[in-house]
């Protein structure tokens, strides 16, 4: 039997890759969730991860348990039949934004946001110049329900030897819609919406970015980051675009907090173009927000029909549910200072 066997097989059934990393079974659950269990907390400064780094307020760290390795061996070639594997090859990092223990990103300054949003860039490009790289993915996860174990605000990146499936449908369906229009998906979304009138599904606009809740949501509280700009990856944004990003991530975190009054989960995903040797001038980089309630106490599960068959049912009536996005977008808006405007 292997030891800590560490490869991506292929699912000939649905096409994709699966990452086995059999270190990773180990990896504690630690919530520290109570001040006074910050000691314990590897981000905080003073841990033997953060100790030697001197004054920071925003750095990147290697993942302790990585499901990707730079030095990954390359599997026992051939495997059985139709099987297929390849060397779990990547990186896998995590982004702490802040020294403090607890927050959200609307708890960072505009200042502060905005270098949190810069080295976001700054590891996209870094890690989409290796050449066995061929997506980076940066995301968020919040909140113990949906399993976070680490309170700490922070942002976690995976650059891989492969693009992630969900991106593959996306820029299928940018090109073909390119192909047959002549015309950019996304950029036609961005007009239909904002030249809409009555009903509005974007709940909050400033100088470069709208935030929408997608007539195609796929969980209840599902919001959406658009550029105005077409473009295809963060680092095409200009400085002035980066920090209107700054401004909406941080309003999108506040409006989710602000919806019922307390700390709420989520995941954010941010899709940019892959980094292999294609072209994607098709593609419109946005950022999604998916939050697991669908109700104040109501949390939406990801069971059967999602999980076994891919169908997602919207539990609730969207117009109802951009209302409450809508007032909790106002409401915190009196207290957050902000660039844009909430919309009516
Ligand atoms: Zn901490
Ligand atoms: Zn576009
Ligand atoms: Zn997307």
């Amino acid at each position: 039997m292997r030891k800590n066997i560490h490869e991506i097989r292929w699912n000939p059934l649905i096409g994709t890759w699966i990452i086995v990393a059999g270190h990773r079974g180990a990896r504690p659950w630690r919530p520290t969730e109570k001040p006074s269990e910050a000691k314990t907390c590897p981000f905080c400064p003073g841990s033997p991860e953060t100790r030697d780094l001197g004054e920071w307020d925003v750095i990147v760290l290697p993942n302790k348990y990585p499901a990707l390795k730079p030095s990954a061996y390359e599997p026992p070639k051939p495997v059985e039949d139709i099987y297929a594997s390849m060397a779990a090859r990547g990186y896998c990092e995590v982004l702490v934004e802040t020294p403090k223990h607890t927050g959200d990103l609307h708890d960072l300054s505009m200042e502060h946001m905005l270098k949190v949003v810069k080295k976001y860039r700054d590891e996209y490009m870094r890690l989409s110049k290796i050449d066995f790289i061929k997506y980076v993915a940066i995301f968020r996860n919040k909140g113990k329900e949906i399993g976070v174990s680490l309170v700490h605000p922070h942002s976690q990146i995976y650059a891989l030897p492969f693009i992630p499936p969900r991106i593959i449908v996306e820029l299928d369906n940018f090109r073909r819609f390119y192909r047959e229009r002549n015309e950019c998906l996304l950029c036609h979304i961005i007009d239909l919406e904002r030249e809409r009138r009555g009903d509005n599904r974007i709940i909050y606009e400033n100088r470069d970015f709208i935030l929408v809740h997608p007539y195609y949501a796929m969980w209840p509280y599902e919001l959406h980051i658009y550029p105005k700009r077409h473009v295809e990856a963060i680092d095409g944004l200009t400085e002035g675009e980066l920090r209107s990003l700054a401004d909406i991530l941080r309003m999108t975190t506040a409006i989710y907090n602000g919806l019922f009054d307390r700390d709420m989960p989520y995941i954010m995903a941010m899709h940019n173009s892959p980094c292999d040797d294609d072209e994607y001038k098709y593609y419109h980089f946005h950022v999604e927000f998916y939050q697991p309630y669908r109700d104040r106490d109501k949390l939406k599960y990801r069971a059967g029909i999602e999980t076994g068959f891919w169908v997602f049912t919207f539990d609730g009536n969207p117009e109802e549910k951009r209302k409450e996005l809508r007032s909790s977008c106002f409401k915190v808006s009196d207290k957050l200072d902000h660039m844009g405007e909430c919309v009516e």
